[in-house]
């Protein structure tokens, strides 16, 4: 039985120490390195794929790891070779989950990430990223902030990631985002089938994304695995959608029971879907695409030696 995503208890938090964080990844065909300061997550998404059987407490127990930006700075001072790809922040976790208004992990990582003119990009649920929008603002286009949003609907947000920031305040911060100049992406990921799948779901994700500036839209459509099926089920049923278990089940051609690997939706429907999505995002004048902006950098290391004086915003101790 899968474990329950929703929960009225706050998760516990506890530090550890890493002994590496910048690691190569590798998703849908993207290749680069990225950067992890937590382990497990508060956002609580039902449908979150980095909810491994070897992190049974993922929502309930996050770590954060304390020595993160003094690990990353000495992995950056002995990189092999002299130029690095962009590195993604985060891929396992959200890096602006509560916890980093307690730790500042995130925001201490990404100085480093500038202090070697490394290109980086952020990806968030959350509205807590507009603490840090005066230091993504200063790092110009070497880095492209992405929030993932998949719904504007606040009575499904709330029942699917009830830890997630709500659209519209999401749009407010990005909106300051992009007044500030910083490239920012919106991704709708993942689209959840006979739930947020609708015309009415996505024209209004991607009306707000052209009202707030965002220049860059994608997205992709729900991966089932044996653990997301069990969560999915209890979401269908809390939306009281018709029909929704059978339907998945002919939409993701599942037969019970799932193995852990991922099994993707129907190629009959996943090209209406995201033919419907391209086509809004196009009649917007907006590129439907994940932008190859960011390219490989060499490191800087003219700044190996100086000291590296962290800004801290908020509480950063235990
Ligand atoms: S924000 Fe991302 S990592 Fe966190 S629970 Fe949601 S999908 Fe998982």
């Amino acid at each position: 039985m899968s474990r329950l995503w929703y929960s009225a208890l706050a998760p516990k938090y506890e530090l550890k120490k890493a002994k590496s964080v910048i690691h190569p990844f590798s998703i849908q065909g993207y290749t680069g390195m990225t950067v992890n300061p937590y382990q497990g997550c508060q956002h609580r998404c039902a449908y979150c794929y980095a909810t491994y059987e070897w992190s049974p407490e993922f929502y309930d127990k996050i770590y954060a790891k304390s020595n993160a930006p003094e690990i990353l700075e000495k992995e950056l001072q002995s990189w092999k070779g002299g130029t690095i790809s962009p590195v993604m922040v985060a891929s396992a976790t959200d890096p602006y989950q509560p916890a980093e208004l307690k730790y500042s992990l995130t925001r201490r990582c990404v100085e480093i990430l500038q202090k070697y003119h490394v290109p980086y990009y952020v990806f968030t649920k959350s509205a807590i990223i507009e603490r840090d929008i005066d230091l993504h603002s200063k790092y110009g286009q070497n880095c492209l902030v992405v929030w993932s949003i998949t719904t504007a609907n606040e009575r499904k947000r709330r029942i699917i990631e009830p830890g997630t920031s709500p659209a519209n305040r999401i749009f407010e911060v990005i909106q300051r985002f992009t007044d500030a100049g910083v490239p920012c992406g919106v991704n709708v990921d993942p689209i959840m089938p006979l739930i947020t799948d609708t015309d009415e779901e996505l024209d209004a994700i991607v009306d707000c994304c052209k009202q707030a500036g965002v220049k860059y839209i994608f997205g992709a459509i729900l991966r089932m695995r044996q653990d997301i099926w069990e969560r999915m089920k209890q979401v269908l049923n809390l939306l009281a959608v018709p029909d929704g278990e059978s339907r998945y089940k002919e939409i993701y051609e599942i037969v019970d029971p799932l193995t852990k690997a991922y099994i993707p939706c129907n190629r009959e429907y996943a090209k209406r879907t995201t033919n419907r999505l391209i086509e809004k995002i196009k009649s917007h004048g907006l590129c439907p695409d994940f932008p190859g902006c960011l390219r490989p950098q060499k490191i800087d290391r003219a700044c190996i030696g100086q000291t590296t004086i962290f800004s801290f915003t908020e509480t950063s101790s235990d």
